[in-house]
């Protein structure tokens, strides 16, 4: 299950209608991430109207999808929908799930090599076969709107300016909203997967944060994560976290998404164990979901008007 885009999806739509940016639910406040992920696509909307009146076309967003996995096609749909409803061009290139990681990266190559392209991203999952260390270098960094490529992931490490993941940059974004301020605080993340745990670690640690990086071998999980003024989780384990690992009074995030046996979506956080404990809690759904699929369309167009722009000037 690709879970990346089971959150961008349910979380994104299932937050639609909510008019408060702050609920409150005991003394916890919910973050909730659709007001803010529609103010970062109305500034995309607004910037994909003056890029057409300077290139005389929108920009172009290509998702490459192998095989036909239907939660995959859902989850394609979903950011064809976001992507057209902004004004931007999208297309799916679908390939037979039995094709070769050489065709596949074969197509991608085409893809960076066409001019009217601006960005690309694979879904995943991928099919067994192939080397997600191989996949993460086949689109050209320029166009690498999920900004997995290892140029982007070695830039955001030093501080310098990258394309950010979407989920991460999106939580940054989040706790800036809500006025939560990581510089010299404890933040604690649980996990350390390249998507979401890596580069959260960075853009903590660049905001001026005390970073503590948990995993699957970290003995004694909950004091690192009492220790946390800011707690970032994604681990992948639902509900991985109650009242035994959080400090009083803390802002936990949980990015986290499960569907559960009788069809709800929660997160690795047990959030009623922890409500009245901890100051903010980013709910699931409707918490960091929207905003990594409004991360996704911001990248698209910084793509296209970094390409833009050093197309015109070589
Ligand atoms: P992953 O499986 O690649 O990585 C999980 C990480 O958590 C690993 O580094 C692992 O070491 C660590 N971990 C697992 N169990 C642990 C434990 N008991 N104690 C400490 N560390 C533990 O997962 P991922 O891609 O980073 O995603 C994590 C979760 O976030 C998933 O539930 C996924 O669906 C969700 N997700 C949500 C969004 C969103 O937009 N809301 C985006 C990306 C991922």
């Amino acid at each position: 299950m690709p879970r990346l885009e089971l959150a961008a999806l349910f979380e994104y739509s299932s937050s639609e209608g909510c008019h408060l940016c702050l609920e409150w639910s005991e003394m916890t406040k919910l973050l909730y991430g659709k007001p803010v992920a529609d103010q970062v696509l109305n500034q995309v909307r607004a910037r994909i109207l003056s890029f057409v009146g300077q290139h005389y076309r929108p920009p172009r967003l290509t998702v490459v999808l192998v095989g036909e996995d239907p939660a995959s096609i859902i989850y394609t749909r979903r950011k064809r929908d976001v992507a057209l409803s902004l004004g931007m061009e999208q297309e799916t290139m679908t390939l037979p799930a039995n094709a070769s990681p050489t065709l596949v990266q074969e197509t991608i190559q085409s893809l960076n090599e066409n001019p009217h392209i601006d960005g690309i991203l694979i879904q995943r999952p991928l099919p067994k076969g192939f080397s997600e260390e191989d996949v993460l270098q086949w689109i050209d960094p320029a166009k690498d709107v999920d900004a997995f490529h290892p140029v982007h992931a070695g830039r955001l490490f030093l501080g310098l300016p990258a394309f950010r993941p979407c989920t991460p940059a999106g939580i940054m974004m989040l706790l800036d909203h809500y006025g939560i301020n990581p510089a010299g605080r404890v933040a604690t993340i649980v996990g350390r997967s390249s998507i979401v745990g890596k580069p959260m670690a960075s853009l903590l640690l660049n905001a001026n944060a005390t970073v503590i990086q948990c995993h699957r071998q970290t003995k004694n999980l909950a004091q690192h994560t009492r220790e946390a003024q800011i707690l970032i989780v994604a681990a992948g384990h639902a509900g991985l976290i109650d009242e035994s690992h959080v400090r009083q009074g803390s802002t936990v995030i949980d990015v986290g998404i499960h569907r559960t046996a009788d069809g709800k979506i929660v997160g690795d956080v047990a959030r009623d164990r922890i409500e009245g404990l901890v100051q903010y809690i980013s709910p699931v759904p409707g918490g960091v979901g929207p905003m990594t699929i409004a991360f996704l369309m911001k990248n698209t167009m910084d793509a296209a008007e970094l390409r833009m722009t050093q197309l015109s000037g070589s």
